[in-house]
């Protein structure tokens, strides 16, 4: 056996980062709270200030909770450099803030999480920076608009909520072409099911509150790649204050040990109930790009290993009123705002993720009234699908 070979996954989310930070043996990493550091004397002080050798200044800039929390991510994702900040939306505008200025152009699709396209309609364009969103699987407009010249493409696959999936590697080497900046939101997907740097992204980013954690019960942001543009945007992050508290990363690097299992279990799962769903008399359509009638499904099993635990379906009775019916019936999921953990989550985007749009905004976006997003958890599959199917029957 080579035993310089690279871990698998499984192996990496348990062991990644965690040997640095260990404290008079412990096997577990400690929760520093600790907000400064002393030093032996000042020259030794300077030093660590300078950057000229390492160790901790401030909580808002560095911590070393945080920083094993990182060191875990960058390995899963094979990126040279990270850093973090308190929530998803805290690293995903810290980098748009870092990375344009007046005058720029962006480019990206019109299904990025909800907080996103807020940042894209309601806050770039105040500081005069040009955002163009597409039609989420129209690859062919999407290039076009890189052709015409932008410093950020901004991606998201799968999107929320309808998992449609979008072709990274053609659309990374269309703004290579252009020398354009290309982001990825790997949320949905995690590092176990994709790896955009390897498909040709720059940058790959997580709301970490979702699968990475897998608990709901901390929130935190991520971002990987190369060391120039990852210094620059904790340089942002630092300043602007949005910083991972140490806790929350203790928190999320427990989650982390088991997320190669959880993933696992929830692509099984989702796959499983996403075929059941399709074949059920009361369900229209089922989105889901493990399913070949997905419209993604040919580019998701190029760029993915596995399709997530994400699906969501419409009631052949298409209305709020069917949903707001059949939700309480639902034994082993939560009705929440939330997705990626061990427990299973159900919600409809017209009560969550897309409420601030009127019924007919949704419907131009291809979401009806009766869709609901199922987040599958860690259960065993059959007791899923027997809740399923008792609720549908209702
Ligand atoms: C939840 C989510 C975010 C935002 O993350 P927070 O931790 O809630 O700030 C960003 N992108 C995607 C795809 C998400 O699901």
């Amino acid at each position: 056996m080579n035993s310089k070979k690279k871990p698998q996954l499984g192996t990496q989310s348990v062991w990644a980062g965690e040997e640095a930070s260990l404290l008079q043996n412990a096997t577990q990493v400690p929760i520093v709270n600790s907000v400064s550091y002393g030093y032996k004397d000042l020259d030794e002080w300077l030093d660590v200030a300078l950057g000229e050798k390492p160790g901790h200044i401030y909580g808002r800039n560095t911590n070393p909770t945080v920083d094993v929390f990182e060191e875990k991510v960058r390995q899963l994702e094979g990126a040279e450099a990270v850093t973090s900040a308190s929530t998803g939306m805290g690293i995903i505008s810290s980098t748009l803030f870092t990375l344009l200025s007046p005058g720029d152009r962006v480019v990206s699709v019109k299904d990025t999480y909800g907080g996103t396209n807020k940042i894209f309609t309601e806050f770039l364009p105040r500081f005069n920076i040009d955002v163009m969103l597409c039609n989420t699987t129209d690859h062919n407009a999407i290039e076009a608009e890189i052709a015409k010249g932008c410093k950020v493409l901004y991606l998201e696959t799968p999107t929320n909520p309808t998992v449609k999936i979008v072709d990274i590697k053609r659309l990374a080497k269309a703004a290579h072409d252009s020398n354009t900046i290309v982001i990825v939101d790997n949320t949905f997907a995690t590092p176990i099911n994709q790896n955009p740097l390897s498909l040709g992204a720059d940058l790959v980013l997580h709301s970490a509150t979702k699968f990475l954690g897998g608990h709901a019960d901390a929130l935190g942001g991520v971002i990987c790649g190369p060391k120039d543009l990852i210094d620059q945007i904790y340089h942002f992050r630092e300043i602007n204050g949005a910083t991972l508290h140490p806790t929350a990363a203790y928190l999320l690097l427990r989650g982390m040990k088991t997320l190669e299992l959880r993933i696992r279990q929830q692509n099984k799962s989702a796959l499983t109930i996403a075929q059941y769903l399709s074949n059920h008399p009361s369900i229209g359509h089922v989105y889901y790009p493990g399913l070949p009638s997905h419209d993604g499904h040919d580019i998701a099993q190029k760029q993915m290993r596995g399709f997530g635990g994400v699906l969501s379906f419409e009631l052949k009775e298409n209305s709020l009123e069917a949903v707001k019916k059949f939700i309480p019936h639902l034994r082993y999921a939560h009705a929440a705002a939330n997705l990626g953990a061990v427990e299973t989550i159900v919600g409809p985007p017209a009560t969550t993720s897309h409420v601030e749009c009127t019924a007919e905004e949704r419907a131009a976006m291809g979401i009806s009234e009766s869709l609901i997003r199922y987040s599958v958890g860690i259960e065993n599959t059959e007791d899923l699908i027997r809740d399923l199917d008792h609720a549908l029957s209702q």
